[in-house]
């Protein structure tokens, strides 16, 4: 039911931009909405590989309310690599690569976990999207069709711009989706 009721806080929200307690926002649109070099991942096993990456940037928007939230999810191998974590930080200002706030972390490719540390409530909308479409991506890809997923004009695995058509579609630059193609 946890769920259920994650998914209709998420669909039901009809604001873009949030403050926390101390009256930060903690989620804003994102930087370029315009951008030709955007593209969208509408398969959710090609989206969670997305997500997990290594670098990734994307924003989960919801046509129907016009919610929209971005994240950055970083790869770290820890325990002589025997390990890996991923951290999830939530954009927090208009610049869409330096401005993140870190909401929690990934355990073994299938929990996440709300951090103490993050300035950000475990119930605000920020937190509950990334939970849903975490939720959906591992187990309901079924609902996956219910938000729009983007990638932000960056590879990614690596990080860089993505600038050639092929790329933009695909959401990884010409090496790193050899890579990623790979591992499939
Ligand atoms: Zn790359």
């Amino acid at each position: 039911m946890k769920h259920l009721k994650l998914y209709e806080n998420f669909l039901d929200e009809d604001v873009d931009v949030y403050r926390n307690e101390d009256n930060e926002i903690e989620s804003g649109p994102s930087p370029d909405l315009t951008s030709r070099f955007r593209g969208i991942i509408k398969d959710p096993k090609a989206a969670l590989d997305y997500m997990f990456a290594g670098k990734s940037i994307f924003t989960i928007a919801n046509p129907a309310t016009h919610t929209r939230f971005t994240y950055r999810v970083f790869k770290k191998e820890v325990d002589n690599k025997t390990r890996t974590l991923y951290f999830v930080s939530i954009l927090s200002g208009p610049d869409n690569v330096k401005n993140y706030s870190f909401i929690g972390t990934i355990f073994d490719g299938n929990h996440f976990r709300l951090s103490a540390k993050s300035k950000i409530n475990a119930d605000s909308p920020s937190v509950l999207a990334f939970e849903w479409l975490f939720r959906t991506l591992i187990g309901r890809p079924d609902r996956f069709n219910k938000v729009e997923f983007w990638h932000e004009e960056y590879c990614g695995r690596c990080g860089r711009r993505l600038t050639v058509p092929t790329s933009i579609e695909s959401g990884y630059g010409p090496e790193c989706i050899k890579i990623i193609a790979r591992g499939r």
